[in-house]
């Protein structure tokens, strides 16, 4: 018998080692475990957090690049813009104040890919006009009388798409609860689990916006793009178009990245141990050896509209035309992202289920 002291899985007190029936007894719950469980939680609650690790795809743009793009400044609010050597900007595509000026080519992260418009200019009016129709719970203002477009806008916004694999592997306290009468007596059972879940997910183009100047509620009502249909950045392609640069750092959407993957995870993981009264996470590794990162730009409409002196916005999706609106009652703002998970109960590496003990008490 080694001097090691084990704890016991349950309680935490010191157990002690029986010759007779090879077991070891924790005095204080009245438990006792074979060598083997022993060996394997103490192998779990040792076990690290683990990693995220990401290969940021970005690079610069090259000497004859910056010569083919032009960059201006909104000196009302602030935006940087930029587009290709042909295109020229009169107002600005976030406050339409025409105070924009050519400013001085700065570098700064260069989009990988590019999403293109597949929209039209006259397909997004159209989208727009349409949009009225039949809708009987708008404001008042809406309902009466033509709605004209103020302001059409073509915008590239800035984002990052991760795509990695991430390892998992979560050990949970469980229990089940039961009740039964015993004679004159109601008997409660409680028995104690230890549930391991280990398996790989798939992240495929994770959307994370660079950009914090377009509401996120927008912008995330307008997703899904269709990633795979991204080509490769230069910029003849921002031609007649803004591209907005970002103003997230790469460090932060890095951060983003890693929680909405955690999150993601965790949750996914979590929806495979079922049948307990209780389930509480004890210990969890989620690792992402090799994570890549791209910058890429997404295509969007913007239409502004103005009733009673006051602006709304309409946002459509370059390349789907779906569309959505800050207009009270819209329907477009409720739908959400749907998680870019690649089969994730499918691909679960394997899950395996450690029974622990068994304990009778009343
Ligand atoms: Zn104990
Ligand atoms: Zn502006």
């Amino acid at each position: 018998m080694s001097t090691l002291t084990y704890k016991c899985p349950s309680c935490g007190a010191p157990l002690i080692y029986r010759g007779d029936t090879q077991t070891l007894d924790c005095g204080n719950c009245g438990n006792s475990f074979t060598g083997e469980t022993v060996r394997q939680v103490a192998e779990i609650d040792s076990q690290e957090s683990g990693s995220i690790n990401w290969e940021m795809q970005g690079t610069e743009y090259s000497k004859q690049e910056a010569d083919r793009t032009r960059t201006f400044s909104c000196t009302s609010c602030g935006a940087q813009l930029v587009t290709d050597e042909t295109t020229v900007a009169t107002n600005c595509a976030f406050c339409g104040s025409p105070s924009i000026i050519p400013a001085q080519f700065t570098p700064g992260t260069r989009p990988e890919k590019v999403i293109p418009f597949l929209v039209k200019k006259e397909e997004a009016e159209k989208a727009f006009h349409q949009y009225f129709r039949g809708k009987k719970m708008l404001p008042n203002a809406f309902l009466k009388g033509n709605n004209q477009i103020s302001k059409i806008m073509q915008l590239y916004v800035p984002y990052w798409l991760f795509s990695c694999q991430a390892d998992a592997d979560i050990t949970y306290n469980a229990t089940q609860v039961h009740t039964r009468r015993s004679g004159s007596y109601l008997e409660t059972i409680t028995r104690h689990f230890l549930v391991r879940r280990a398996g790989t997910i798939d992240f495929q183009d994770l959307p994370i916006d660079a950009h914090s100047r377009i509401d996120n509620t927008i912008t995330e009502t307008l997703e899904p793009y269709k990633t795979e249909e991204a080509i490769a950045f230069s910029p003849e392609v921002l031609s007649g178009a803004m591209a907005d640069r970002a103003d997230v750092s790469a460090e932060e959407c890095k951060q983003r990245a890693d929680s909405r993957i955690t999150e993601t995870t965790e949750s996914v993981m979590r929806q495979t141990v079922s049948g307990y009264t209780s389930v509480t996470p004890r210990r969890q590794r989620i690792s992402v050896p090799q994570g890549k990162s791209a910058p890429v730009l997404f295509p969007l409409w913007q239409i502004t509209t103005i009733k009673d002196g006051k602006p709304y916005t309409f946002a459509i999706n370059g390349q789907t035309g779906k569309l959505t609106t800050n207009i009270p009652y819209s329907r477009g703002k409720y739908f959400g992202w749907a998680l870019g998970i690649a089969g994730a109960s499918a691909v679960l590496g394997y899950v395996a289920v450690t029974l622990l003990l068994k304990v009778g008490g009343i």
